[in-house]
């Protein structure tokens, strides 16, 4: 894995108000930021009937975080307004 992520200059860190704010796609293995848990536990469960959220991205796919204080923003930059990656590719 590198350490590939990208860089938004709009958004500030709610916490620090450090600015810009680091990205990537989330490198948790997750399939949009839920995993099947019959990957997991195919005796318990079948294919779609549970799925388990990211903690890592918190359910969205993608990593947020402030490089200053390194607060983990995945999932709560929808406090600040932010949703755009609802259309992404
Ligand atoms: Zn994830
Ligand atoms: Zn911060």
């Amino acid at each position: 894995m590198s350490d590939d992520y990208e860089i938004d200059d709009e958004l500030s860190c709610p916490k620090c108000q450090h600015s810009p704010l680091h990205y990537r796609d989330c490198t948790n293995f997750c399939d949009d930021g839920f995993f099947d848990e019959s990957e997991d536990d195919p005796i318990n469960f079948f294919p779609g009937e549970s799925e388990r959220r990211c903690d890592e991205c918190k359910g969205t796919g993608v990593e947020w975080w402030c490089p200053n204080c390194g607060e983990n923003l995945s999932g709560r930059l929808k406090e600040c307004g932010i949703d755009r990656d609802e259309d992404a590719e």
